[in-house]
């Protein structure tokens, strides 16, 4: 093999060249990106957490991948001095339902390799958190927060340092074969490879498409709000305080998030957005929102998780909602505490045919051809392990 060709400048794509460089020092790699330069959608559109693997059901390839992915994460800021802190988290249940859930949480996270993480009652919870309420807790002290920009920055740099060539303001329209090579054809022109790795995220499924695929999924776009608290909002929060996620959805709830370089943010929430790159509210694509009525899982996941989808459109529209799911952890929050200007990121989500969001990361090999259908969170912590996972099977196909 002597030339990879890698469509999608996000930390997945950047994290797959960067392995296959460490692994082929003479392997000649292309990375086309659409936009004006890398690194320009989820991978610095998200809360900069480092997760660990807590959540992930056991033997998946998210809890694979996650908690080595943290550590690989930790090491590469550490040897490149980008911002980062392990500053631990803890995990609110509010009632007995979630209480039951957080259980189950500590039983995966322990599954999954994680040690030290502590079961809180309610007076540990106020020695940590004094002002966050709940029956239980569990306190995961290997979470922390990043500078994901700077870690896309660093790879960038060294990739280019290394020969790589990234070519931007690209788009990808079609990838064809044609004598066992495979074509990558834009507007403008094209370039001939041996192996395609597709890491577009937000447009993975219509490369797939565009490569000939016919994947079981369709990526639907969630919208995610973020608010900055106020000086007086920031006093009531010290580290990341999240509630006990629904296990069978993708989103962890809004939370509390200290980031890197100071300040502290609330959100995500998770609504059906109406463009897949759209942050803000009254962003539209006619072709992402016709895609996306005319797919008939997205039916199913409305009809199945309808307060998922509904609930959360209210959240969005009605800032007393959105507060009132954050007073729910903290109840000292209040209105004038939440000011807007903390932007928004949309998910990349697929959804299968039946309406099911696929939890675990999703990876598709065709002849000459690997696609990422699915890469939700914790994929920017985890980019850098699953780039080493992408390159190993490119390099063995
Ligand atoms: C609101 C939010 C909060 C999150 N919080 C966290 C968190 O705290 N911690 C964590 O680990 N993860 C988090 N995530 C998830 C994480 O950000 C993503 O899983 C990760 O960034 C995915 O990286 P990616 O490279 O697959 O996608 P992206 O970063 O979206 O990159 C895909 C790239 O492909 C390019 N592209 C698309 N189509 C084409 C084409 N046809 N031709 C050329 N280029 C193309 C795009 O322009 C883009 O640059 C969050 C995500 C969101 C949205």
């Amino acid at each position: 093999m002597k030339h990879v060709c890698i469509i999608g400048g996000g930390l997945v794509g950047l994290g797959t060249a960067y392995a296959l460089r460490k692994k082929r020092p003479n392997l000649e790699i292309s990375l086309i990106e659409k936009e004006a330069d890398v690194g320009k959608h989820q991978s610095t559109h998200n809360s900069g957490v480092l997760h660990c693997g807590l959540y992930y059901k056991p033997g998946s390839m998210k809890a694979k991948l996650a908690v080595t992915g943290i550590q690989e994460m930790s090491r590469f800021c550490q040897e490149y001095g980008i911002d980062h802190e392990i500053c631990g988290k803890i995990v609110l249940a509010t009632d007995n339902v979630e209480v039951e859930r957080l259980r189950e949480l500590q039983r995966r996270g322990e599954a999954n390799g994680l040690e030290g993480i502590e079961w809180l009652e309610k007076d540990g919870i106020a020695e940590r958190e004094p002002h966050a309420v709940g029956e239980a807790a569990l306190l995961v002290p290997q979470e922390g927060i990043v500078d994901f920009a700077g870690v896309v920055r660093q790879l960038k740099q060294l990739l280019l340092e290394s020969g790589a060539v990234i070519i931007t303001a690209t788009e990808v329209r079609r990838i064809r074969e044609e004598n066992n090579k495979q074509i990558v054809e834009w507007d403008e022109g094209s370039c001939r490879s041996d192996y395609v790795v597709n890491c577009a995220g937000l447009h993975s499924d219509r490369v797939a498409r565009a490569a000939g695929l016919n994947p079981n999924c369709q990526i639907i776009p969630f919208r995610g709000e973020y608010f900055t608290l106020s000086e007086k909002g920031q006093r009531l929060v010290n580290h990341l305080i999240y509630p006990t996620p629904d296990p069978a959805l993708p989103h962890l709830g809004v939370h509390f998030t200290r980031m890197i370089h100071g300040g502290i943010e609330a959100g995500p929430n998770a609504v059906l957005a109406m463009k897949r790159e759209g942050y803000r509210k009254t962003d539209f694509s006619f072709r992402d929102v016709f895609e996306s009525l005319t797919y008939r899982g997205f039916y199913r996941f409305l009809l199945s998780y309808p307060g998922a989808s509904l609930g959360e459109v209210a959240n969005s529209a009605l800032k007393s909602i959105f507060l009132k799911n954050l007073q729910h952890l903290i109840p000292g929050i209040e209105v004038d505490d939440l000011a807007a200007g903390g932007g928004a990121g949309v998910r990349a989500q697929a959804i299968d045919r039946e309406g099911k969001p696929l939890l675990d990361f999703a990876f598709e090999e065709a002849q000459g051809q690997l696609h990422v259908l699915n890469a939700p969170s914790p994929a920017a912590t985890a980019s850098l392990v699953i780039g080493r996972h992408l390159a190993e099977r490119v390099l063995s196909a």
